[in-house]
């Protein structure tokens, strides 16, 4: 039925003119379908990049709308219209108008989990891979606002030893990863490297070897001489590490790690995306422009590599 399902994509893929995107923390089998899995910012670089017609985003509805701000001429389809990303939902843009009218000096960032209006409130625009960098490029004498991740937001703030004012949004997948699941693995794999999301709460932090976005476990992982890594981070990815180093072994920090926004994303899912041509992700035009000034501006401090 897989491979039924799988011919069926692809030649719809040819028909329609599409590229197929995952996330790394969609399901083995979706990623296993796509032309090209990665983070959402890499992803909608390489969309903005093809010749493609149509875009089928599989991953939640902030990453889409990251491809439709980058990629207006194009059909930007989320397979599934409830995948949403509860982090990305925790601050609107009227929130954070008030939070930049309480600091009229403040510099706006924003974590690329976030919605299209509130990148278009935003002065710069950061991943997990750059939030460091980019917070470190900002003017000392200037007040930073950082949303919606707390815990990012605090990561940032002790690496780059600027007080940033914080939104108290967080990742529900990511704090549902504890300290005690971290020490439970270490037992259970003692020579294993742990590597933990910067979204984790900050305990789990402290008590993990390397802090890393997923594009960074994944360069990590290859590099390494380690042979044994826990991972604290949304359990997709390790379908990737384990593809790309057959010789190491993954473990997850928790079962408890797996966003069911995510896993909305199936093969019969992107089938009848690609049949009925839905959902569509857009994003009004005056809202666009502004969310892709902030993306602008971090790639003019941080160019994709
Ligand atoms: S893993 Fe967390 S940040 Fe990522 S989509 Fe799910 S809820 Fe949002």
């Amino acid at each position: 039925m897989s491979n039924q399902l799988t011919e069926k994509i692809k030649q719809l893929k040819t028909e329609q003119n599409a590229v197929i995107l995952a996330h790394n923390y969609q399901s083995g089998e979706v990623q296993d379908i796509a032309d090209f899995t990665g983070d959402s910012l890499e992803l909608s670089r390489i969309a903005s990049r093809t010749n493609a017609d149509v875009i089928v985003f599989c991953g939640v509805k902030f990453m889409a709308e990251t491809a439709a701000i980058l990629s207006p001429q194009k059909t930007v389809l989320l397979p599934d219209k409830h995948a949403g990303c509860p982090l990305a939902d925790m601050i609107t843009a009227e929130q954070l108008r008030e939070l930049k009218h309480k600091h009229p000096d403040a510099i706006a960032v924003c974590y690329v989990n976030s919605s299209a209006e509130v990148k278009a409130e935003s002065d710069y625009c950061c991943t997990s891979a750059n939030a460091v960098e980019i917070v470190e490029s900002l003017p000392q004498d200037r007040e930073i606002i950082f949303v919606p991740d707390q815990h990012l937001g605090r990561f940032v703030a002790e690496k780059t030893g600027r007080e940033l004012i914080l939104w108290p949004g967080y990742c529900v997948t990511h704090v549902a990863i504890t300290e005690d699941d971290i020490s439970k693995a270490r037992t259970a794999h003692p020579d294993a490297v742990v590597m933990a999301h910067p979204e984790c709460s900050e305990p789990v932090k402290a008590i993990s070897d390397q802090i890393l976005s997923t594009g960074q476990m994944l360069k990590f992982a290859k590099q390494s001489q380690a042979k044994r890594f826990i991972v604290a981070t949304e359990s997709g990815i390790i379908h990737s590490l384990k593809k790309q180093n057959p010789g190491k072994e993954f473990f997850p920090a928790s079962e408890r790690a797996v966003c069911p926004n995510m896993k909305r994303i199936t093969l019969e899912k992107v089938l009848w995306s690609l049949e009925d041509m839905h959902y569509k992700i857009t994003v009004p035009e005056p809202v666009r422009t502004r969310a892709k000034t902030a993306l602008d501006r971090m790639v003019a401090i941080l160019p994709a590599k």
